[in-house]
């Protein structure tokens, strides 16, 4: 098909055209004089992103799942007991990891469509007066319903208990778009990927380490060998890795790190936030629900809910098929239910309006009864009126 298939899911994101050129290059010498020069830089500028003066940053060269089981095989113990709030996809799938490397999950239901309850994450907190809970588990940006949850309230609920938990954060979806806050919000871990906020291909975990977090590791027992964060950090030091780095994918890095920071962080939250909001107005004026209880809506991917007779894989489908345009699924309990548009990453107006025009014509071909151009309508104003 002629044109362009643009990603509006929520990650892979949109890569963009330097990215990809400083990817393009030769291969090098990872064990050369010159390389540190390349590195050492990459994780420190890492740090403004995760904003973090007191911690450290890693990069490894797998997944955002790789990042969770870092997280949990450095800091804590063999069978430690976490704590965790399971309200989609991805929190289901961290509890499932903790369960399989032998931890201890206490874990409760949400309803899909809200985030962490602080009310009760604090009175769970202070029931725990012999400090079982060694971590806490949160999901920042839940990317399978599009539901942000209040990281800072997580902190705040810890220290009203003044429980010694460490808080290990998910922002797989959130670090480097929306607010995300490491030092301030007392973050332990924190988790991210490179295909999504980073816009780059998929195959990097990127990481922070609070300094209590690496106290932790240092004297953690639980068994772990490539995703050893000692061993990271007695290479990391004069600028090298334990073994072979994807030097592409560090060239890509530095030039996203570079546009970001050029961007300026607050700007890029601002603008995902402004993003985001157009299609939530496109999605209320088509007069459809989105999964997000109000005060959850994320501002990297939104999830829309069908009418109850539809199926949401066919507007995915068509949207594919005849548009050209890639969609996010719903995933699990949501299949079917919902589908997702990610506006995370490389986004502008007129491309997220190019999606919303797009999902209309695929919500009036599946037969949902939206009048054509009101989604659209109601985004543009509101760019126009807000650019
Ligand atoms: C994408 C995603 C993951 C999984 O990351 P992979 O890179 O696919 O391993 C984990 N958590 C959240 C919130 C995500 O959006």
């Amino acid at each position: 098909m002629a044109g362009r298939n643009h990603l509006f899911i929520p990650g892979p994101t949109n890569t963009p055209h330097e990215v990809l050129s400083a990817m393009h290059l030769p291969m090098e010498d990872h064990r050369s004089p010159i390389f540190p020069d390349l590195f050492k830089p990459i994780l420190a500028d890492l740090k403004k992103i995760f904003r973090t003066e007191t911690g450290q940053c890693f990069v490894f060269p797998a997944t955002g799942t790789a990042g969770w089981e870092v997280a949990l095989t450095n800091c804590l113990n063999p069978g430690d007991k976490v704590l965790i709030y399971r309200f989609g996809q991805f929190s289901h799938l961290w509890i499932e990891m903790a369960k399989r490397l032998g931890f201890t999950v206490e874990f409760h239901e949400v309803e899909w469509g809200k985030g962490i309850p602080l009310d009760d994450l604090e009175a769970r907190l202070k029931a725990d007066t012999g400090h079982e809970i060694k971590a806490v588990l949160a999901t920042h940006n839940e990317t399978s319903t599009g539901v942000t949850s209040d990281i800072g309230g997580v902190r705040k609920a810890l220290d009203a208990a003044n429980h010694p938990a460490l808080l290990f954060v998910d922002g797989v979806s959130s670090i480097a778009s929306i607010e995300f806050r490491h030092d301030d919000w007392g973050v332990d871990a924190a988790i991210s990927g490179s295909q999504k906020g980073f816009m780059l291909p998929a195959g990097a975990a990127i990481l922070a380490f609070s300094q209590k977090a690496l106290a932790a590791a240092s004297t953690s027992t639980y068994p772990r060998a490539f995703l050893s964060l000692q061993d990271q950090i007695n290479t990391n030091k004069d600028g090298y890795t334990p073994y072979t780095p994807s030097t592409p994918m560090l060239h890509g890095l530095r030039k996203s790190l570079e546009l970001l920071l050029a961007e300026g962080i607050d700007n890029i939250y601002a603008r995902h936030h402004r993003l985001a909001e157009g299609v939530r107005r496109a999605v209320a004026a088509w007069g459809l629900e989105i999964c997000a209880q109000p005060g959850f809506e994320s501002d990297t991917v939104t999830a829309i809910v069908v009418p109850a007779d539809k199926d949401a894989r066919e507007v995915i489908s068509i949207a594919f098929k005849k548009y050209n345009i890639s969609l996010g699924a719903g995933l699990s309990e949501v299949s079917g239910k919902v589908f997702r548009i990610g506006h995370i990453g490389d986004m502008n107006d007129v491309s997220l309006l190019g999606a919303i025009a797009g999902v209309e014509m695929a919500l009036l071909d599946s037969g949902i009864a939206i009048q054509p151009g009101s989604g659209v309508g109601a985004a543009l104003e509101y760019y126009r009126a807000t650019a």
